[in-house]
């Protein structure tokens, strides 16, 4: 079986599609500041990665996987105040997602999985309230794996666990191996380490990336990254999200 596109293929091949063997995929990521290093698309490139990985996954165990075009804007308030950052309102964003949802179920396709690559708080909800949407007898059976929660967050990496996870070691690994030509290396290799966690300073009621210690738009560790580290973290990606997939179809 195949790992589609589906911006690039015409409504009959489409039609003509097993849908019992159909697997869609959203990437979502955001436009977001991400440190002085990482391009502001840095979580669609994770998104899209994960997506294409879980695709060739499931591809391989029979399945069509159909790649949807990413949802590159959403919900960022955290990174607001930083120049290029596009931030939705949630709704907006819930709204999105269920309608892009229950056009596929009009067409027949059973399965909605969700690759996602941005954790703002607002975005995580977003996505919750679409799985929660009961929008009539169109909607596919949808899949949405938040990696920074159990069981699948002790798959990544230390730094990922720690809370300290945006732009720093861990996302600048993934983008090293997606894209390396998107890094701004010379600044990478000289940024000071900057430890403060923000999975904690969102726990403890923060808004902004400056409020919680990022005044440059990054935490943990990126002068540590490295391709190879990337190339693993976006195979567990993908592991996640097929696991998750498959999970659901059982
Ligand atoms: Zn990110």
């Amino acid at each position: 079986m195949s790992v589609l596109e589906l911006s690039a293929m015409t409504w009959e091949e489409v039609r003509d599609l097993d849908r019992a063997k159909a697997v869609a995929i959203l990437p979502t990521g955001a436009l977001e500041a991400h440190g002085p290093h990482l391009p502001l698309g840095t979580d669609v490139i994770i998104a899209e990665a994960m997506a294409r990985r879980a695709a060739d996954k499931l591809s391989a165990r029979g399945y069509d996987a159909l790649l949807l075009p990413a949802l590159g804007y959403t919900a960022a308030e955290f990174a607001a105040g930083f120049p290029g950052t596009v931030s939705l309102r949630p709704a907006t964003v819930t709204a999105l997602i269920v309608d892009v949802a229950s056009s596929l179920g009009r067409h027949g396709f059973p399965v909605l999985a969700i690759a996602n690559a941005h954790l703002d708080p607002a975005h995580v909800a977003s996505i919750d309230a679409a799985l929660a949407a009961r929008g009539g007898d169109h909607l596919p059976r949808m899949v949405f794996p938040d990696v920074a929660k159990k069981p699948w967050a002790v798959r990544l990496t230390e730094e990922f666990r720690s809370g300290a996870c945006h732009a720093g070691r861990y996302e600048s690994s993934v983008v090293l191996a997606a894209r390396p030509d998107l890094v701004r290396e010379g600044i990478r290799q000289a940024l000071p380490a900057n430890p403060r966690s923000l999975a904690t300073a969102i726990r403890s009621g923060q808004k902004s990336f400056e409020e919680a210690g990022g005044p440059l738009a990054y935490f943990g560790y990126p002068a540590d990254a490295g391709a190879e580290e990337g190339a693993h973290t976006i195979d567990a990606l993908g592991s996640i999200l097929e696991e998750a997939v498959l999970a659901r179809l059982a």
